[in-house]
């Protein structure tokens, strides 16, 4: 193992020419004594921009198609100006309308056929992270630390689910090793777009929503680094969400498991499939605020000396709760239950939550809400026939609810924590709708009223003793 850091850098900080600059100092900073590479994310609102313009192109909106575009435009040169010493500034600017022209070149395309292939949305959207990698690299340079942007269909190797892809790890760590070790060798820190990839035979993709968190572990597995550091907008991993749990506190140390399963029900400081790459090499994490260097922030790590009890509570809103119910008892429950599943998994949405014991075979998972219709849609196909004979009752849909996850590595084996975790529930007049715990003990998912989701949350914190109370209560 290297001493090799990689940092990456969120939205928010790189959201403006003063983010950027905060940023490259922290990166330039470390970077005086060890190899550094970064990571960076769009600037703060640009994915977003950038597929609704592709969504006004499929629509056929050119109106809003050009505001779109326009207003990409102007954010990236405002930020170029701001940031670069004269002589750079029109170079810089003639590559930022590079980009922008061939983002627009494929929207246009989107237009002429009223249609979004995923394909082509993955090649088009990486143009956000193209962009502040760019405007990174350059400014870097401009402040004495050399550094290349670089796009990362060079460097992470996936498979080809457009939209969602996986990375093949063997595949990358020889294209890492191709791309990014030369520059840290010659001592230029590489600036690498998050986000995105490309399959072997160099088809652009990309990771998932919120994916340049899992892109910063690929490229740490894949190097071997020694240490990687997520730089968000929050201090750290919380105990529960600040704005529903004024208490709730910065955890000093988390696992990787438990940093997931947090992440997977709703933290929203990291994407949860970060911390896998990093599992085999137990690479450590410190997830901290760029706007707070100096705060010490959540390092992530494999296993901590002692494990206590429940640690951290996530929740989500925009969910909804479907409910597939057997009409008869002559249908076999598992066989619905099998083919549902399938239907979900084509239609590449994730489970939140699930959870089945009865006898009638019914059976009920959580989905995001935006995922709600193509769950539907798919569901509706896959169990066509039952529904229309009324072999099944029509599938249920609840959007008022909310889920919160009791997360933990010291739950395990441990009794009575449930029913702390329930009386804490009932105690405020909430009602449970579904539960879900696994067998690894990991996670207690509880999905109740939307109404009630905020006492719950909290009340499940206060009785587990999660946050700043805890600490008052073993000083006395
Ligand atoms: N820019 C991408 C997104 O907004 C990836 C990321 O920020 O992590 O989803
Ligand atoms: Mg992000």
């Amino acid at each position: 193992m290297s001493d090799l850091l990689i940092m990456k850098f969120g939205g928010t900080s790189v959201g403006s020419a003063e983010r950027m600059r905060a940023s490259a100092r922290l990166a330039a900073e470390a970077a005086g004594s060890r190899p550094v590479a970064i990571v960076v994310s769009a600037m703060s609102g640009i994915t977003d921009l950038l597929l609704g313009t592709m969504r006004h192109a499929e629509a056929g909106d050119r109106a809003g198609m050009e505001a779109n575009l326009a207003n990409l435009r102007r954010r990236h040169q405002e930020a170029c100006r701001e940031l670069l010493p004269a002589a750079r500034i029109e170079p810089v600017l003639a590559e930022i309308e590079t980009l922008a022209a061939e983002f627009e070149r494929l929207a246009n395309g989107m237009a002429l056929l009223n249609e979004r292939p995923p394909r082509s949305v993955d090649e088009a959207v990486a143009a956000g992270e193209r962009l502040s990698a760019l405007l990174v690299a350059e400014y870097l340079s401009a402040q004495g630390t050399p550094a290349e942007a670089v796009n990362a269909w060079d460097v992470v190797v996936t498979d080809a689910v457009f939209g969602n892809a996986s990375p093949l790890m063997e595949a990358t760590r020889a294209k890492a090793l191709q791309r990014i070790q030369p520059l840290l060798d010659r001592g230029v820190l590489p600036v690498i777009t998050g986000f995105n990839g490309a399959t072997a035979d160099g088809r652009p993709t990309t990771l998932g929503r919120g994916g340049s968190d899992f892109s910063a572990s690929i490229v740490a597995a894949a190097l071997d680094a020694a240490e990687l550091w997520i730089w968000t907008d929050v201090d750290g991993i919380m105990s529960a969400d600040p704005r529903l749990v004024p208490d709730g506190v910065v955890l000093a140390e988390v696992t990787y498991a438990e940093a997931a399963e947090l992440a997977y029900h709703g933290a929203k400081v990291l994407h949860p499939k970060t911390l896998a790459p990093l599992a085999d090499r137990r690479i450590p994490v410190w997830s901290k605020n760029s706007f707070a260097p100096e705060k010490p922030g959540t390092k992530i790590v494999a296993s901590l000396r002692e494990a206590t009890g429940a640690r951290a509570v996530a929740s989500m809103t925009n969910v909804a709760l479907v409910t597939i119910e057997p009409a008869s008892i002559e249908l076999n429950g598992v066989q619905v239950m099998a083919r549902a599943l399938d239907a979900i998994a084509r239609a590449n949405v994730e489970i939140l939550l699930l959870s089945s014991s009865s006898f009638r075979g019914n059976f009920c998972f959580l989905v995001r809400a935006a995922e709600l219709e193509p769950t539907l849609q798919s569901l509706e196909q896959a169990l066509a026939l039952e529904l229309a004979h009324g072999y099944l009752n029509p599938i249920k849909v609840d959007r008022n609810v909310g889920m919160l996850a009791a997360v933990g590595e010291g739950m395990q084996g441990k009794p009575g924590l449930a029913s702390r975790i329930f009386t804490a529930i009932s105690r405020e007049r909430v009602n449970v709708i579904a539960i879900a715990q696994g067998s690894n003990e990991l996670t207690i998912a509880v999905v109740v009223n939307r109404d009630g989701l905020e006492k719950a949350v909290q009340a499940v914190h206060a009785e587990c003793g999660m946050g700043a109370s805890r600490r008052k209560d073993s000083q006395t």
